[in-house]
Formats: structure tokens, sequence, C-alpha cells
């Protein structure tokens, strides 16, 4: 069992409100994270850092996402209860933990065998059920395919055409796209079988996108 005691809820409670104060504004998305103790990956000795807006090393030269973009990507992502979601990019699985709590019927997939491992042993343990997979998520995931929604929790050079045939008509995907330094958050919306919608959000700076559809 997780210890959360009230000082990490009142940590937790400041950085949602901060969250709001960058203007997020879906209630479902910041409802959610104020429940999940972000704490439990991190080390005793770095706890003080789990609720600062920001990034982390979480090992093999990952990061566990700043709570801005979980929270920014989620909210594009307007996950609905019972939607099939793909996510690119386990990492440490707490993109994971939300997008689950929102409802989504999850499949989460990692290019890096030892982060596959940790959190596929990991988020179970705490009652998640989550269908882990480890290869290179940049061609998607075509056993499970179609999907309503895919996101994508690394930087890609441009948006993998695989990813766009395996969404159903109706269905988006959430992806920064741009180059080693920023990129932009993109949300393509498949509107028929042949056409595409693209928004265009603010920049922001992710680990690469690894693998044949990616920076390869
Ligand atoms: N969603 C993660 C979280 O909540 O901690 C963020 C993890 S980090 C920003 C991005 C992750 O994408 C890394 O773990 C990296 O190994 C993974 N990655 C990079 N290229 C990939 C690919 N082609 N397929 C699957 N995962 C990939």
């Amino acid at each position: 069992m997780v210890e959360d005691s009230y000082k990490h809820q009142g940590m937790r409670r400041r950085l949602i409100q901060k969250l709001r104060d960058k203007g997020i504004e879906s209630a479902r998305v910041l409802e959610v994270m104020g429940k999940i103790p972000r704490h439990i990956f991190f080390e005793n000795a770095f706890l003080e850092h789990a609720y600062q807006d920001k990034a982390f090393p979480i090992g093999h030269g990952q990061t566990i996402s700043q709570p801005y973009t979980v929270a920014f990507q989620s909210q594009l992502l307007n996950v609905q209860a019972g939607d099939k979601v793909l996510e690119i990019g386990t990492g440490s699985g707490y993109q994971a933990m939300v997008l689950h709590d929102l409802g989504a019927k999850l499949y989460t997939i990692e290019y890096q065998q030892a982060l596959y491992e940790r959190t596929s042993a990991f988020l179970p343990k705490l009652g998640y059920k989550i269908s882990f997979f480890q290869g290179d998520g940049s061609k998607g995931l075509a056993i499970h395919e179609p999907f309503d929604k895919i996101i994508v929790t690394a930087g890609a050079p441009t948006v993998p055409n695989s990813l766009i045939a395996q969404l159903k008509v109706g269905g988006c995907l959430v992806i920064p796209v741009g180059d080693n330094n920023k990129q932009q958050m993109l949300r393509l919306t498949k509107t028929t079988e042949k056409e595409i919608s693209k928004e265009v959000f603010a920049d922001f700076s992710f680990v690469p996108l690894k693998g044949d559809e990616g920076w390869n």
C-alpha cells in the first residue's frame, strides 16, 4: 500500500492549483491528477521534487513528464469512459495512470526493455489493469488497432503514417512534432477514412521518439 500523507496531499493540492493557474481547464483531468500519488515514482531522497511542476529523471536517460504536460495532453485527448487508447512511451507509467483513471481501456508501449519491465511490474501491483507492450511505438500497435485515441509522449520529427492508419474515424492523435529542441503539440482528428483535421497548440520539449517512424 502506498503511503499518502497529509503532507503529500497538501503538496498535490498546491500543484493542481498551479496547473489551473497555468490554464488547465478540464475538471476531470484536474480531479484525476489530484488523486494520483505522483510521489510513488520518486525515491525518498527526491520526494520534494514529486509535486513540483517539472519533469524528472527516471533512469535509462528518460524522464517522468512535467505535470503540466501530462495535464495538457490529457485534456487534448479528452478521454471518454471506455475509449480504447494507445499511449506511446510508457516511461514511468504516470501518464498511463492518469489515462486509466479517466476511463480509458489502455494499451501502452515502451521502447526500452528495462523501463517496460519496471513499469509493467509496478502498475499492476497498484491494481491497474493496463495492457503493456515493449517495442517500437512509432509504428503503433497493429495487432490491437484500431484505436479511439492515440497519445505520443515523446517528440516526433513528423507524424507517423502508421498512427493515422490505426485511428478509428472520429478518433484523434495527440503528438508533439518538431526538432530536437522543441516540438509543437498537435491534435490530428480523423474526420473521414481519407481526411485529417489538424490543430496546433503550444511548444513543448520532449525526449525523442525513437524508431522506424521517429528519429531512427
Ligand atoms: N508517459 C511517460 C510518463 O508518464 O512517465 C513519459 C515518458 S518519457 C517523456 C518518453 C518515453 O518514450 C520514454 O520512456 C522513451 O523510452 C519512450 N519512447 C521513445 N521512443 C519510443 C518508441 N518508438 N516507442 C515507444 N516508446 C518510446
